[in-house]
């Protein structure tokens, strides 16, 4: 293949968005999609399994898909500033495309739920980053009354743009499997990605006339508005990039759901996290723990008998890197083992099992 110079330059054609000779890029896109046997035993799946390790985006997530046709349009649209809520992915890509581009961001996050190396980011990339004493769901609702009021577009996934370019991920993978996967998981959250996701599958589908995969989404137990078919007014798990009560494409993901004969449940934070440790001690593939939450959701509905994968072909959404969020990999595995600066010790340990 030619270099690669992001999902624009490769799918723009297919995208409905403006400016798609102009590109505000980072390359990002072209991700792995990496088979995981050891994975799949782990997880009891009887599965084939693939990781789309969507961390190896420019700034450590998905958002970077949406966020390259986003704010591509909106300067195609002569914007000159952007603005978010984020638990953190979002204000990091949306920080990060705005100075690719020149333009302002300001983004909105709640405050003390941000995991450290989303924060950084968007710090670094020059944007305003404002915390509320309130939730991302009202963080939202704080910047939709904004963006209606002054001149700023909004770059969250209510922006048709950003679902417009994260839908280019179910391409890859169709592409890299040179089939379309009998499953698809992945976490939910705001559900702008199920949606994406979705139109990227029908699209190849309408295309092609090959399949349709059947999607399984998770939610965080403690935020799952979607499974329990009610806002959650106080949505709690450590999964924070999945912290939400009030699903801004709640009906999209249903429509997905349904169309696929999919399936959404809720994981607990102990399931999640014992899936983000699984697939970096198994595969070597660090993902953040949210981004964990359709594994441990593939491994539930399995255990239940909700859904049966024996021969099939599952590709799993990883969302986000797992260096965003260092201490929550430190907090649950801190194995640090020490011994006197001598060679001995050293050996001796060797031989001794691990503490
Ligand atoms: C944004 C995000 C999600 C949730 O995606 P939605 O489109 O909001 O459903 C999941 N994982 C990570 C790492 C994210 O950044």
């Amino acid at each position: 293949m030619a270099v690669w110079r992001g999902v624009i330059a490769r799918y723009g054609d297919r995208m409905a968005i403006r400016g798609t000779d102009r590109p505000v890029t980072l390359n990002e896109g072209g991700t792995p999609l990496i088979p995981a046997p050891r994975l799949a035993r782990a997880l009891g799946l009887g599965c084939e399994l693939h990781l789309k390790y969507e961390g190896l985006n420019p700034t450590g997530s998905f958002k970077d898909r949406g966020m390259t046709a986003a704010v591509t349009d909106a300067l195609a649209g002569g914007a000159r500033a952007v603005i978010c809520a984020s638990t953190g992915n979002t204000a990091a890509s949306a920080a990060a495309y705005a100075a690719r581009a020149g333009m302002e961001c300001v983004v909105l996050v709640p405050d003390g739920k941000i995991a450290m190396g989303k924060l950084a980011g968007a710090v670094a990339y020059g944007a305003r980053v404002v915390a509320i004493d309130g939730s991302f769901d009202r963080a939202l609702e704080m910047v939709r009354e904004a963006s209606d009021r002054a001149p700023v577009v909004l770059v969250n996934s209510l922006n048709e743009a950003r679902i417009e370019g994260q839908k280019t991920a179910a391409w890859e993978i169709v592409e890299a499997l040179g089939a379309v996967p009998d499953w698809l998981a992945l976490p939910v959250g705001n559900a702008g990605n199920i949606t994406a996701y979705w139109r990227g599958f029908r699209e190849h589908h309408e295309a092609t006339g090959q399949g349709l995969p059947r999607i399984l989404g998770a939610q965080a137990q403690g935020a799952a508005p979607i499974v329990f078919g009610r806002r959650v007014e106080h949505p709690e798990t450590r999964a924070t990039a999945i912290r939400i009560g009030n699903p801004a494409r709640w009906s999209q993901a249903l429509e997905a759901l349904e169309q696929s004969r999919g399936e959404i449940l809720a994981v607990t934070d102990d399931e999640i996290f014992d899936a983000y440790r699984l697939a970096a001690a198994t595969e070597g593939v660090f993902c953040e723990p949210s981004s964990a939450a359709g594994l441990a959701g593939l491994r539930k509905a399995v255990r239940l008998g909700r859904i049966d994968l024996e021969g099939r072909t599952v590709a799993a959404v990883l969302t986000g890197h797992g260096l965003k969020d260092p201490s929550s990999a430190l907090d649950c595995d801190l194995r640090i083992e020490k011994v006197p600066a001598e060679t001995e010790a050293l050996l001796d340990l060797m031989q001794g099992a691990p503490a």
